[in-house]
């Protein structure tokens, strides 16, 4: 044996795993099982960039993990080989508005793209501005600027105003948008003229449904996994719960990949129901750990007060002995909110503070709450936990340190 092969060969000994980076988020197979119809009209709709001709704005939207931003790689990708063949005045800028979420970082970006020499730091945005027009005009470029997760932008009708606007100066080549979102309500709070110009055309990504997302999982389970480590049913049911979740395949992805973790920790030599099974628990409190961590200190409180009330059992189940356990009375959470706030030494907050936070805590989906019948105190709220109490207790001492 190779010396050199040894630590390769210990990471390969007991692992279900071919290669792991086929699972990630980043790996971009060769083909996108029944993404055809979609990835087609994109080519069709991006064709014309070829000959020189400005193409329209193309709007793309679907839940997330329906395949968008893989798509419009993989597409753009094609455009990118092609123009490198034959030689085109065509250009692609890809921007994730996530982490890029001005007018000004993104047109800063494409700045940088058009002068990859130049410094534009400390200059004003009608400099950059134009720098873009004057590369574009120059070239006769048709510039394509991909625009991932669009909603996100904070003033996106000044972005596309501002495109608009570098059109009309231009007199050769020109700009076009490829917008993409999770969000097709967030349209409608945008400008009506914006509105129009973002999405002249459309392509809707539908949702996964089970069949599709098995085929996804197994074209990464022959590339990722070792032949014979993955028992068919536990691709049948990974697809399963993925398509309750929204058809999401990078959902279902991920619970993969995290159940053949768990089976390597094992030293399990397949990967089965069971594993898929404990990896969506592990997936379900990743998603609640996201959403804690960015909640403000006081309904971090209030959220850990509810958690610590519903694991001793609150009042309502103590006076009631029958009904569901873990339904908590608001007063009684208020009182236990004020003792952790004085235990952290924080300045509690009202009551009607506490309501509002509440709210808040419903709409992300970490608590539902009912007004009860009468006989039960008169009308009041019932607040139930709608995780396990012990998993938000856990993610709170990462939080706060110490109970
Ligand atoms: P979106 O941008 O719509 O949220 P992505 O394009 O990021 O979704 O896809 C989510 C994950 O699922 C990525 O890892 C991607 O590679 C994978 N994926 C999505 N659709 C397909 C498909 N049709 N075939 C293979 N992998 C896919
Ligand atoms: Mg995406």
């Amino acid at each position: 044996m190779d010396i050199e092969d040894l630590f390769e060969k210990e990471m390969q000994k007991d692992t279900v795993f071919l290669d792991r980076n086929v699972l990630s988020p980043h790996f971009v197979p060769e083909t996108l099982p029944h993404r055809d119809k979609q990835i087609q009209e994109l080519m069709q709709k991006l064709a014309p960039s070829l000959s020189g001709k400005t193409i329209s704005n193309i709007f793309l939207y679907g839940k997330t993990g329906t395949g968008k931003t893989v798509s419009t790689k993989h597409v753009i990708d094609k455009l990118m080989a092609v123009k490198k063949k034959y030689g085109a005045s065509v250009e692609c800028v890809y921007t994730n508005c996530r982490i890029l979420n001005t007018k000004y970082q993104v047109m800063l970006k494409v700045a940088e793209y058009c002068h990859p020499d130049e410094s534009f730091l400390g200059f004003p945005f009608s400099h950059l501005f134009q720098k873009i027009v004057d590369y574009v005009q120059s070239n006769s470029l048709g510039l394509i600027l991909v625009l991932d997760e669009v909603d996100k932008v904070k003033n996106l009708d000044d972005l596309v105003y501002t495109i608009t606007r570098a059109n009309d100066e231009l007199a050769a080549g020109g700009i076009s948008m490829i917008g993409i979102s999770n969000n097709i309500a967030f349209k409608e709070s945008l400008d009506p003229r914006s509105k129009s110009a973002l999405s002249e055309d459309e392509i809707v990504f539908p949702p996964y449904n089970a069949e599709e997302l098995k085929d996804i999982l197994e074209q990464r389970v022959k590339l990722g996994f070792k032949q014979g480590t993955i028992d068919e049913s536990s691709i049948n049911y990974a697809s399963a719960l993925a398509a309750n979740e929204s058809g999401d395949a990078r959902y279902a992805l991920r619970l993969l990949f995290k159940a053949g973790e768990i089976a390597d920790l094992e030293g399990a030599k397949k990967v089965t129901d069971k594993h898929v099974e404990l990896a969506r628990k592990g997936v379900e409190n990743e998603i609640v750990y996201s959403v804690v961590k960015t909640l403000p200190e006081h309904q971090k409180i209030l959220l850990h007060a509810i958690a610590q009330l519903s694991k001793e059992g609150g009042h309502y189940a103590r006076l009631d002995g029958t009904t569901a356990e873990n339904v908590l009375f608001t007063g009684e959470v208020y009182d236990r909110y004020n003792k952790i706030c004085r235990v952290l030494g924080k300045e509690p907050r009202t009551a009607r503070w506490c309501k509002e936070y509440m709210n808040e805590l419903e709409m992300l989906g970490l608590i539902t709450t009912t007004i009860s019948g009468k006989g039960v105190r008169g009308n009041t709220t019932l607040i139930r936990l709608a995780y396990p109490a012990q998993n938000i207790i856990d993610l709170m001492k990462k939080q706060f340190g110490g109970e």
